[in-house]
């Protein structure tokens, strides 16, 4: 941990001690999770072959919450091999009306244990409630309604064109939105009519659990989706199984780069969502307010968990100082504490390696010189935690400013011309998201055709939908997920 001396807190109305909101925690009564969980392979709850498990913990009490099957080479073929089958014996010949009545049903269900399955993402990940019941659930939902809607329709969406499935689709994911992920991997792949063998993260595998169940109760002809639980091991795995057509990841740009490698002049097609650095601009024309809250949102709601958070601002210079004490005042009233509280703004960072690896950075800012602001916040004596921090007096060539952190932590750096913002917002490795904050269309315009990233947002941060595709350039990927563009990787035309 850093000194306190050398990390300036915020003395700024400062809310720790002042008034407070009563604490309103979400129940938990509702929830079941079993002891132990396995693989989901073939239609059933299987036991690891290997009889390995691990524990999956809340990280906002360190609390052991189940064990967790640790997947071997011989549980990914077992479950290779009933995709296989499930593609060749029922899911390849089916018809599209058929696929997407399967997949609604997949969606209305979601909708149905909507509560659950947010407190339980909720306790294994560390986000906020509001967040999962707000954000993850719905939009996982809403992917699988959307892409149910395809099923019947892949000939309109591309006209002319003779779409054909791709076979047995290899789908790893992380632990930052892990049911929503495990939707957007699932429902386009299903609806284009390839079969599936899916690994969650280790640290966040309830949900994908719990969503097997529900693919069971939904009654999918068995093998069409497999979980199969475990680490990096297994999941490379399965990018390396012969029989898989299709890998499609995301995760860390250094696990992207090792999966492009393996399975270079293999013929397998791959998609790779990897990691961001996003640069939030904001210019003197902008309202002021609405920004710094489309900035508290960008980057410190959900930790900063997040590949596309908007982790570089970047203020025009003669507005800095306003932007600056406005952002210090709203971050002091952030609520950091127990996820399942409706009230709080910041919850768990996800484990303890995340959280030491974003304490790592910190020393690095100040070993650099960096000036470092934290918000006094009172925070729970057991899990892993980290107040919003902000960052000043630090330059392009830093650390904190080039490599993604995946925390609440903010730098913060000023512009004089649009041409020198886009210049310093260009100047990373990566290219997934970014935000532009100003009263003139022409210069969203300028602005989001300069930034090379695949997701732009103005006048506003961090909205989803899926409809809309998503994807990086540079470092942060290729191939584009959500949207008509979703499609196409699980698809031969
Ligand atoms: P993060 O830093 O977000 O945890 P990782 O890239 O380490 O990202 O993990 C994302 C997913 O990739 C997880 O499900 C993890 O188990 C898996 N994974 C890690 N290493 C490998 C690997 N070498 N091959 C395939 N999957 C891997």
């Amino acid at each position: 941990m850093l000194k306190e001396t050398e990390i300036k807190k915020s003395n700024r109305l400062d809310f720790s001690n002042g008034w407070s909101y009563a604490p309103a925690p979400e129940s938990t009564g509702h929830i079941n999770i079993r002891e132990k969980y396995g693989h989901f392979i073939n239609g059933k709850f299987v036991e690891p072959t290997e009889g390995e498990y691990f524990d999956t913990v809340n990280p906002a009490t360190e609390e052991k919450l189940a064990e967790v099957a640790n997947g071997s080479h011989a549980d990914v073929d077992a479950a290779v091999k009933a995709a296989r089958q499930a593609y060749n014996k029922y899911w390849s010949k089916m018809s599209g009306r058929d696929r997407g009545r399967y997949i609604y049903r997949i969606a209305r269900m979601i909708q149905e244990k909507a509560r659950e399955l947010a407190v339980i993402e909720s306790m294994d990940g560390g986000k906020p409630i509001r967040e999962s019941r707000d954000v993850d659930v719905p939009l996982a939902a809403g992917h699988f309604f959307y892409y149910a809607g395809w099923a019947d329709k892949l000939n309109y969406a591309f006209p002319g064109r003779e779409p054909r499935s791709l076979g047995v689709a290899g789908q790893i994911i992380p632990w930052n939105f892990p049911l929503l992920m495990a939707a957007w991997k699932i429902a386009p792949a299903l609806a284009t009519g390839n079969t599936i063998v899916i690994k969650p993260a280790e640290t966040t595998p309830l949900t994908s659990m719990k969503l097997a169940e529900i693919i069971q109760e939904a009654d999918l002809p068995h093998g069409v989706v497999n979980f199969v639980n475990g680490a990096g091991k297994t999941g490379a795995a399965i990018v390396d199984h012969p029989d898989v057509n299709k890998i499609a990841f995301t995760g860390s740009t250094g696990v992207g780069k090792i999966i492009q490698k393996a399975i270079a002049g293999s013929g397998k097609k791959l998609t790779l969502e990897l990691g961001g650095k996003a640069a939030n601009i904001i210019f003197e024309d902008a309202t002021i307010d609405q920004a710094v809250e489309g900035i508290i949102n960008g980057i410190f709601f959900n930790q900063g968990h997040v590949c596309c958070a908007g982790s570089r601002l970047f203020v025009q210079e003669n507005i800095a100082d306003e932007v600056r004490d406005k952002l210090i005042d709203r971050m002091s009233t952030l609520i950091v504490g127990d996820p399942l509280d409706k009230n709080t703004d910041v919850g768990a960072i996800n484990s303890k390696e995340q959280l030491e690896t974003i304490n790592r950075y910190l020393e690095y800012g100040v070993q650099d010189g960096a000036e470092i602001y934290q918000t006094k916040c009172a925070l729970p004596d057991k899990g892993y935690w980290c107040c919003p921090t902000l960052v000043g007096n630090v330059s392009q060539s830093h650390k904190l400013v080039q490599e993604e952190i995946f925390g609440p932590v903010l730098t913060i750096q000023t512009f004089r011309t649009p041409a020198e913002a886009l210049e310093k917002a260009n100047n990373t490795p990566y290219g997934l998201s970014g935000g532009v904050w100003t009263d003139k269309g022409s210069k969203i315009f300028g602005m989001t055709n300069g930034i090379r990233a695949g997701v732009l947002w103005a006048n506003t941060f961090n909205k989803f939908d899926p409809t809309s595709p998503f994807g990086g350039y540079k470092e942060s990927g290729l191939g584009r997920e959500g949207g008509l563009h979703g499609l196409l990787p699980y698809l031969e035309l």
